[in-house]
């Protein structure tokens, strides 16, 4: 099979062809339709301290068809879509009998999307529904890793918030907040060169937008970000832009 492999710690990674993956018993094999690329990715080829290098193939956030089954695995078919829970588990000890999968003795980060095939197991696959797309399974992760952060900030219905940061995550949790009907404002620490990013992000997400300066940015970016879409100045720090989102809220 083709697959995207990491060649080392900061290095490209190259399309090439390694050997197709096999499923052992009580695995499956997906043939992968769409993968995402997580910020963990881009972490792991970047920094030693995840454990990866040349060989490994990265990708986590993935859907697909599956296209074998090793012996023994249950609740799965050849032909089955499926979004793919990246938490490696093993599916059967008290830990993950009990949703607590991070405690399982074999916990890890699944990853192999970024390949035509990937080896995973059947308690980490969700059958796709008809109304979901191979896209949407993708994209399952990170939208539940933002509905988990929502659950987790007590967020209520119609409530107030702010987000910090306009990533893929900071926009899934505005995507889930929205639906909870709440008024959110994000930060954003970056600036199109249009100036036109703003705009569109909060008609796309329907969050006022902030521009908060960081400390990567260069200091000509930090000078232009140094306002808010409303006009207000909230300067580059996140206790300015609280400030300014509670003159607005108020
Ligand atoms: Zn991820
Ligand atoms: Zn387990």
């Amino acid at each position: 099979m083709r697959a995207a492999v990491m060649q080392g710690i900061r290095q490209p990674l190259s399309c090439t062809s390694v050997p197709d993956p096999k499923p052992a018993e009580g695995e499956l094999v997906v043939k992968v339709a769409r993968c995402g690329i997580c910020g963990s990715d881009l972490h792991i080829a970047e920094d030693p301290a995840f454990g990866k290098g040349a060989g490994y193939i990265l990708g986590h956030e993935f859907a697909g068809e599956v296209a074998a089954v090793g012996r023994g695995t249950q609740g799965v078919a050849v032909g089955d879509l499926v979004s793919v829970i990246p938490l490696q588990s093993c599916g059967h000890c008290p830990a993950c009998v009990a949703g607590e999968v991070a405690w399982c003795g074999q916990f890890g980060l699944q990853g192999g999307g970024y390949a035509e095939y990937a080896v995973t197991r059947p308690n980490q696959c969700i059958k796709l529904p008809q109304a979901l797309s191979l896209a949407d399974g993708a994209i399952i992760e990170p939208l539940a890793v933002a509905l988990h952060g929502i659950h987790m900030s007590g967020l209520k219905f119609g409530e107030k918030v702010l987000i910090l940061g306009a990533g893929p995550i900071g926009l899934a949790v505005a995507f889930w907040a929205r639906r909870a009907n709440s008024w959110c404002s994000l930060t954003i620490p970056w600036v199109a060169p249009s100036g036109q990013f703003p705009a569109r992000l909060t008609s796309s997400t329907s969050a006022w937008a902030f521009l908060a300066s960081s400390s990567r940015l260069s200091s000509r970016c930090a000078t232009a970000a140094r306002s808010c879409c409303w006009g207000c100045a909230p300067g580059p720090t996140h206790s300015t832009v609280l400030r300014c989102c509670r003159r607005k809220f108020a």
